[in-house]
Parts: C-alpha cells; sequence; structure tokens
C-alpha cells in the first residue's frame, strides 16, 4: 500500500473542492462473485472456504475505500454471507458504512430462465439473509451476468426495493456470452434469456416499464423501483467497469473518462471483487488464468484501482446506491409532477 499513500489532507482539500464545484453524482460498487461461480462459467468445478474473493479481494477494496473516503455499495450473493469468515468481513464493511446489496441466494446465471417460484425463492430468500447481515431492509437489487427481466423487477416491487441496478447499456452482453462460449471450450452454451436490448437502454437513471427493464415507464407509471443503469460511454456504447478496463489497460481507462463527463449522468462504476486476487497471491487453480486480469500481479492491479479511486472521488461526489437512488427519485419527482419522491437517506 506504501507507493500510493497520498496525506488526508489533500483527500479533504479534494473533498472541499468538489463540493464547491457542485460535482455530479456516482457511486463505486463491488460484485462480490466468488471463484466457484467464476469457475462454473468456465465450466470447471472449483469450492474453497474462506473464498480469496473475500479474504483477499473485499479486504484490499475496502483498506482503497477507507483511504479515499469512499462508501461504496457491495452485491452480495447470501449464499456466501452464510460463512463465517466472509460474515466477518461483510459486517465489518456495513460498520464502515457501506450498502450491502441482493445479488441472489445462489447467482443463477441465467437468472431470467428460471421458473417464477425458483426466481422469487432465489430473491427474497437473499433478502432475508442480508438484510439480517446489514441490521437493516435491504434496497437494492443487481441480477447475476446482468439478465434481468420483467418478473424480477415485479419480486423487487412486492419487497419494496429502491432500486434495481442490472441494466448495461453496452455491448458487453453478447460479448461476455461469446467469451464464456469459447473459454469453456464450447463446453457451456447457455446464452441469456434477458434481452441484449438493454444495450439501448439509457445512461441516465429512469422508473423502468412494466414489460422490460431496457425501457422507461410511461408517466401515469413512474414511481416506485428505480433504475440505475450501469456506466457506458455514449454514442458507441463501449462499457466502463472494472474488468474492461482490466482487459484494456489504464490508457483507454483516463480517455473514457475524459469522455464520459461530458455527458450529463451519474458515475455507476463496478469492480469485482476478484480483481484485487491474484494468481499466485492467493496459490489458486492454474485455471483461473482464463478469466481478465487474473495473471497480473496484486500490486499492478492495486496500484490500478487506487488511481481510479482517486480520480473518481476527485471528478465526483461519491455515495451509496441506496443514496443515489433517492438523490435521483428526488430530481425526476421536481421535472416530472405524477412521479413520486421519496426521502434522502442521511
Ligand atoms: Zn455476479
Amino acid at each position: 500500500m506504501k507507493a500510493y499513500r497520498e496525506s488526508s489532507h489533500a483527500t479533504e482539500l479534494n473533498s472541499r473542492a468538489r463540493a464547491l464545484a457542485g460535482a455530479c453524482p456516482g457511486s463505486v460498487n463491488v460484485d462480490m462473485d466468488t471463484l466457484a461461480d467464476y469457475a462454473g462459467g468456465y465450466g470447471f468445478e472449483y469450492r474453497t472456504t474462506p473464498d480469496p474473493v473475500y479474504v483477499n479481494g473485499l479486504t484490499r477494496f475496502l483498506e482503497l475505500f477507507t483511504r479515499h473516503q469512499i462508501k461504496a455499495t457491495l452485491f452480495v450473493i447470501a449464499r456466501d454471507a452464510r460463512v463465517p469468515e466472509h460474515a466477518a468481513i461483510l459486517k465489518r464493511a456495513v460498520s464502515e458504512g457501506h450498502e450491502i446489496a441482493n445479488h441472489t441466494l445462489t447467482h443463477p446465471r441465467r437468472l431470467a430462465a428460471l421458473s417464477d417460484e425458483e426466481r422469487r425463492h432465489e430473491i427474497h430468500e437473499a433478502h432475508a439473509v442480508l438484510s439480517d447481515l446489514a441490521g437493516r431492509p435491504v434496497v437494492g437489487f443487481r441480477a447475476p451476468c446482468y439478465d434481468v427481466c420483467p418478473r424480477t423487477l415485479d419480486c423487487l416491487r412486492e419487497l419494496g426495493y429502491r432500486y434495481d441496478s442490472s441494466v448495461h447499456p453496452s455491448m458487453i452482453a453478447p460479448v461476455i456470452d461469446a467469451a464464456v462460449i469459447l473459454k469453456s471450450r464450447f463446453r457451456k452454451r447457455e446464452v441469456r434469456r434477458g434481452s441484449y436490448l438493454q444495450m439501448l437502454a439509457s445512461l441516465r437513471p429512469y422508473y423502468p416499464g412494466a414489460k422490460a427493464p431496457w425501457r422507461g415507464a410511461r408517466t401515469t407509471e413512474r414511481a416506485g423501483l428505480l433504475e440505475l443503469p450501469l456506466s457506458a460511454l455514449p454514442w458507441s456504447r463501449v462499457p466502463f467497469y472494472g474488468t474492461w478496463a482490466q482487459m484494456t489497460g489504464m490508457a483507454l481507462f483516463r480517455k473514457s473518462l475524459a469522455w464520459l463527463r461530458r455527458f450529463d449522468a451519474p458515475l455507476n462504476y463496478h469492480f469485482h471483487a476478484v480483481e484485487l486476487v491474484g494468481l499466485t497471491d492467493a496459490d489458486l487453480d492454474a485455471r483461473f488464468r482464463v478469466h481478465p486480469g487474473m495473471a497480473r500481479p496484486v500490486a499492478e492491479k492495486l496500484t490500478a484501482v487506487d488511481e481510479m479511486l482517486g480520480t473518481f472521488n476527485s471528478q465526483y461526489e461519491l455515495m451509496t446506491l441506496e443514496r443515489l437512488a433517492a438523490l435521483y427519485q428526488a430530481k425526476l419527482a421536481e421535472t416530472c409532477p405524477r412521479t413520486q419522491g421519496v426521502p434522502v437517506p442521511s
């Protein structure tokens, strides 16, 4: 961590400068997919407890969040929160002000293809486990592999959720599906049932329609659950998130952020905790080498994520997704009188 220390005074000045400049709101969040999930995606079996994604990856993210004074959102698979070592790290995250959000019970890669009963169980059971861990009701959701469908949103409305953050308005979904099929040497041939049309969705928060999560609701239906789409670049729809940066490098990251800043949309940048796990530092199965960035040294990855967080912090007013959703609900209520506003949490 020594290589990227800076004084807390500088961080404080940054924060004051942002407030003075009326910075655009934004959020940084982490998907807590475990090694077992990645192995399944690439067509082999692997399970280790506690998982390095928690012990190494999440712990390193939490240290960086503390250093940059960032409150983040963690999308947790409830099955993993039942492991005592994982629960201890998640409770530490809660005590440090981070938000716990729902990433299903077992992380089915094709949530939209499940029966209504199975999908409901995945979402409701995870809600109970994670709310218990967080000590308050969880209010946000992300579908595994962005495979969101109207029936998933119905479940979230039943639970009174404030937001969904599954829509990825970039061309990444078909690219991921093709890469998984190729890297698994055609052992995996699953294709998502949620539509690829989400690549055409709005880049700004919106109330999703009843029939398609990637389309805005009619004026009279604008209330309740808000969609917080993941960040992607305007026009080109090039993705903008942690795994993509692992594949394409920091030069493209810097250029992409400069382009995104010209567009009036909040930042919704998501990492995966595995991005701060190294193949050698966690003594992993060599088959994980197929995953983007896994073979890179951890020190190099830490330096990159540290730069990303420092840059976000200097250009956006960062907050949890729950708070971001509440801000946009209030903002949309101002511009559309029929839209229902809700109080912003402190
Ligand atoms: Zn996931």
